[in-house]
């Protein structure tokens, strides 16, 4: 008899894992406690599989025999407890999708960077003549593309949920951009919760195996120095030479970790900040591995066009660059955000606080940040950190609205930048939006 698999959630994972197991010839069941989207019932009722919304009947649940969770459905929710209690597997996408290849995958992991650092190594890998998939967190689901594709290999985007739920899945190549706290309410309020989540991308890793890590961030030693593994280190480090890794010299990338040495000054890189060097270093840890030849590496490095809302340029008005970092949602993300800028700044800050220490951002505010637009439904936090660290300090709750005045304070030369170090949704829907109601105040000055 066909195996049982039900999956938690409709959505971009949810919908992808169901067609890939339909095709691997699962009994295949889609439940979703909230509404799906359209254009995934219509592609459910195109395979022909069974789903049902705004409720989780049980009968038709707790008869799997694995159950595939999506990464936003949190352990403690009801159904999962009882799957849970009753023994029954509850595992990821990725989890569920890796059984199925036996190419190698790339996973990278990490608090911030991931995406930039995702998109900038599968650049760097196709560039290479390599025929990877792009997936994770990103576009279309791992699953999907599994079912319907043929990849050499994939670049996978892993969150912390998405690595909570795996079992067996081994990155050949594995990357932690960083790690501070975030999503913390998924942790029980638990930073070693969450760092060992990060963790579990090299937990089956082999001898044959590579971790890539940022070696200046404490976290990540500390743990590494505390816990045995298998892969391969390979370090990189904005602050120290480093025997084997990639570290930065007189502001040139070298890299020595395999027999080809690699050396690319940074002001050729497309994408700019220290951050980004960080991102760059990354991926170019990859690409060496991957045995991506020098030249093409630098070549990409060079022209890599950068992510929507990530410290993205929108445009220059009267000689004022306006900025989006609306992906910005904690500190740290809008901490490199001012570090890189050059010109004074006017900061649109603001939104849902996820319980930010604002200490970390002091420095950098005194001396970058001549306003702050304030841009969210409360401000107090926000205005009681900073109002005595600058001279002018604006309340607003509307996009449009915090653009025109970020308009009236910039002068000719400085830069307007909006990276809010808060969750978007109490004014916008997501971040996206956030970023996009951003550039078309912008356009519309
Ligand atoms: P993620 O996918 O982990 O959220 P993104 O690449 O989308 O990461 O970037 C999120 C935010 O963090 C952006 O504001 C970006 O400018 C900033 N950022 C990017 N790379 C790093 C990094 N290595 N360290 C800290 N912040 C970063």
């Amino acid at each position: 008899m066909a195996k049982r698999l039900v999956i938690l959630g409709g959505g971009e994972s949810g919908v992808g894992t169901a067609i890939l197991g339909k095709k691997k010839g699962y009994d295949v069941f889609v439940s979703d406690f909230g509404k799906i989207k359209d254009n995934y019932k219509e592609v459910l009722a195109l395979n022909k599989l069974p789903w049902e919304e705004e409720q989780h009947t049980e009968s038709l649940i707790l008869n799997a025999d694995v159950v595939m969770k999506s990464p936003g459905i949190p352990d403690k929710s009801p159904i999962v407890k009882k799957l849970m209690e009753k023994g029954v597997p509850v595992i990821s996408e990725i989890e569920f999708a890796q059984q199925f290849i036996e190419v190698d995958t790339i996973g990278i992991t990490g608090s911030n960077g991931k995406t930039t650092t995702t998109m900038l190594t599968h650049h760097l890998v196709k560039q290479g003549g390599l025929n990877f998939g792009l997936a994770g967190n990103i576009g279309k689901s791992f699953a999907w593309q599994i079912a319907e594709n043929k990849h050499e290999g994939y670049v996978l985007e892993l969150s912390s949920f998405q690595l909570d739920g795996i079992v067996d899945y081994r990155p050949h190549i594995a990357v932690i951009t960083n790690i501070s706290p975030d999503h913390l309410d998924r942790y029980e309020y638990k930073y070693e919760n969450y760092i060992a989540a990060k963790f579990r991308i090299t937990m089956n890793q082999t001898e044959n195996d590579y971790l890539v890590y940022d070696a200046d961030d404490e976290i990540i030693s500390k743990w590494l120095g505390e816990h045995k593994i298998k892969a391969k280190k390979i370090p990189f480090s904005l602050t120290k030479e480093l025997n084997e890794g990639i570290y930065l010299k007189n502001n040139t990338i070298i890299s020595n970790i395999t027999n080809e040495e690699f050396t690319m000054p940074i002001n050729e890189l497309s994408l700019e900040g220290k951050h980004n060097v960080k991102n760059a270093m990354a991926a170019t840890a990859v690409a060496q591995l991957m045995r991506i030849r020098k030249d093409t590496i630098r070549e990409s490095l060079s022209n890599f066009q950068g992510v929507e809302h990530r410290l993205e340029k929108v445009l220059k008005i009267q000689n004022v660059q306006y900025i989006n970092d609306s992906k910005a949602t904690n500190t740290n993300a809008t901490f490199f955000a001012l570090d890189s800028m050059a010109a004074p700044t006017v900061w649109i800050v603001g939104g849902v606080d996820k319980g930010n220490d604002y200490d970390e951002l002091m420095p950098l505010v005194r001396e970058k940040v001549k306003a702050i637009v304030a841009l969210g439904v409360d401000n107090e936090k926000i205005k009681k950190a900073f109002e005595s660290v600058v001279d002018v300090l604006v309340e607003t709750t509307s996009m449009t609205e915090a653009v025109k005045i970020a308009q009236k304070l910039a002068e000719k030369g400085d830069t307007v930048l909006l990276s809010p170090a808060c969750a978007s949704f109490d004014l916008f829907e997501n971040y996206e939006d956030r970023g996009k109601q951003f550039k078309n105040a912008v356009q519309n000055l």
